[in-house]
């Protein structure tokens, strides 16, 4: 079988498709800041009311918000597969004989209760005090939950597309955006059974597969998809993951083609922030997280890095955990340049390509190089005089 180098692995695992050159210039990436989500779901009603409200699709949230660590959808979706991975295997290199990708169809029952789990809290409340989360001193909140925004990640190695005997899945040249061309598909459901996110469902009604679709007609007109444009929480930037972060000059440029991508910066930067969910898969996932600061990073370790015992790719810290501690304490402490870039997320509907942060000011530009936002990163703080504005006589 082929070998990929997979650089989340920081090593080569098997691929059963013939490997692509992935660093194309542009590649469709998300960064979720896990921090600002308050699970008001508006991103998965903006998704569904967009994309999938037809007949056959009641069941289909292609975009979904889980809590952690007891929500899934399907039900237990992750921990099902965890469990038959072997440290060190991906799904392809755990697929049986006959079978390209390791995986599994979740039955009707795990598909009926999107919401199972919500708001649900890991711990028990204690008896004395709450410990409030103090992580220098490794101690943090007795009980924890956090909001986990779910959507398909146009992974760079898709089993989708791999798992697909019908050719009918590809990854589109432009940006790398995974389509499924619904002419080919038969409705063999390799796909809905070799996804380990389980996006690709099955549509009762036509017979054929469904499987999300980037927002791509937004993306063409230099929008950014529904579910960042509508998040209440401005919990997510998008953008094109594959510019180098230091491609061309840090500052003061008007061309898109020689700035720096800010999602690129907050993913593969030397100040990386942002996590892949289950990396171990194989897959390349292109959706990244901020993760929770308030979360015991053995948690977050299983859940966003390889999770072997020997640490082999090029993120910061000898092992897993600690990698997830840095990211986790720059999440909580921004630098100067990751707080511009949070000043990005949500403040404009338009796709930013290119960005720089100078003094208390970000700027972003489109790709044909025309300014879509100009921010303070800091606002003035105004102090109002208190009798003036209470009712108190
Ligand atoms: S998340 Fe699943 S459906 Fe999306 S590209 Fe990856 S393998 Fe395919
Ligand atoms: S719209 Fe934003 S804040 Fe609301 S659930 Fe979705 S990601 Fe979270």
């Amino acid at each position: 079988m082929a070998q990929t180098y997979n650089p989340q692995l920081g090593r080569e695992h098997s691929y059963p498709y013939e490997h692509r050159e992935e660093e194309r210039d542009y590649h469709w990436g998300m960064v979720i800041n896990t921090n600002r989500c308050i699970n008001c779901n508006t991103c998965s009603f903006a998704c569904k009311s967009t994309w999938t409200s037809g007949e056959g699709e009641e069941y289909m949230w292609w975009m979904n918000v889980e809590t952690e660590p007891y929500g899934g959808y399907p039900m237990g979706w992750d921990m099902r597969l965890l469990d038959d991975l072997e440290a060190d295997q991906t799904i392809f290199d755990a697929a049986d004989n006959g079978e390209k990708v390791h995986g599994y169809i979740a039955e009707k029952q795990a598909w009926e209760y999107p919401a199972l789990g919500d708001d649900q809290v890991h711990g028990e409340y204690p008896e004395g005090e709450v410990v409030e989360s103090d992580l220098e001193n490794d101690e943090y909140h007795d009980i924890w939950q956090f909001y986990l925004p779910r959507l398909c990640n146009h992974c760079k190695n898709p089993a989708c597309l791999a798992a697909c005997p019908r050719k009918a899945i590809y990854k589109r040249e432009e940006d790398g955006i995974v389509l499924l061309d619904q002419e080919r598909c038969r409705g063999y459901r390799r796909c809905v059974k070799a996804c380990p996110y389980h996006k690709p469902m099955y549509n009762p009604e036509t017979g054929v597969t469904e499987k999300p679709v980037g927002c791509y007609p937004r993306i063409e007109e230099g929008n950014v998809p529904r579910c960042v444009s509508s998040c209440i929480g401005k919990t997510r930037l998008h953008g094109n993951i594959n510019r180098g972060p230091d491609a061309g000059p840090a500052g003061g440029k008007s061309s898109a083609a020689s700035g720096r991508s800010p999602i690129n910066y907050l993913v593969h930067s030397d100040e990386k922030v942002a996590l892949p969910l289950y990396p171990q898969f194989g897959t390349q996932p292109q959706v990244f997280y901020m993760p929770p600061y308030h979360v015991p990073p053995e948690f977050l370790t299983q859940m966003f890095t390889p999770n072997t015992e020997v640490k082999e790719n090029e993120w910061p810290g000898d092992t897993y955990e600690e990698s997830v501690r840095i990211v986790q304490e720059r999440a909580r402490n921004p630098s100067h340049e990751v707080l511009g870039i949070l000043q990005l997320f949500g403040a404009t509907t338009r796709l930013i390509e290119t960005y720089n942060v100078k003094e208390n000011r970000v700027k972003g530009w489109d790709r044909n190089g025309e300014k879509v936002v100009d921010v303070p990163i800091e606002e003035p703080m105004e102090v109002r005089e208190g009798e003036q504005w209470t009712n108190q006589p």
